[in-house]
């Protein structure tokens, strides 16, 4: 079975600002509204629940709470460099340099801020934080949308240890 949260209607949301390094008109520093949705897919367990939708939206909104209103960069980008100056992040790509207060920037293990990387970011803590406690999740689907009307969306599987 199947359970699925719309972030527009559920409030998984957040606004930020991000740079898609190389491209042509979003290489420079602007922002979205980005919307969460999730699926979840399992087997009923307790309360014939495959999931508390409250526990799942508890924790999409914790993960949008620490990238609202920040600049995201990613820190697995293979040509850009980062270096941390006091109270201020530099980072260089090609010939752009920048230098950013630490408070306004967040810096996420992914190599790109493309909506598809944001939602395979979105879809590995999700289920780093769900599956001690359901084991009877297959899988979760992430969908991003980066303003309404157009989403990236990434399937993962859990995989459980064995017990
Ligand atoms: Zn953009």
């Amino acid at each position: 079975m199947i359970i699925e949260i719309v972030g527009l209607y559920a409030n998984l949301k957040f606004s930020s600002a991000h740079i898609v390094f190389g491209h042509r008109t979003c290489g420079v520093i602007h922002g979205h509204t980005y919307y969460v949705d999730i699926k979840v897919c399992g087997d009923k367990g307790e309360f014939n629940f495959v999931c508390d939708f409250k526990i799942i939206k508890e924790i999409v909104k914790e993960i949008c709470k620490k990238i609202d209103h920040k600049l995201i960069l990613p820190r697995d980008h293979k040509d850009v460099y980062y270096e941390l100056r006091d109270k201020a992040l530099y980072f260089k790509y090609k010939n752009k340099e920048y230098i950013i207060p630490v408070e306004d920037v967040i810096l996420l293990p992914i190599e790109t801020t493309s909506a598809e990387d944001l939602a395979k970011f979105f879809a590995e803590e999700i289920i780093s934080r769900l599956k001690e406690k359901y084991k009877n999740v297959y899988w979760i689907e992430v969908a991003i949308s980066e303003g309404l009307g157009q989403k990236a969306i990434y399937k993962l599987e859990v995989k459980h240890c064995k017990e």
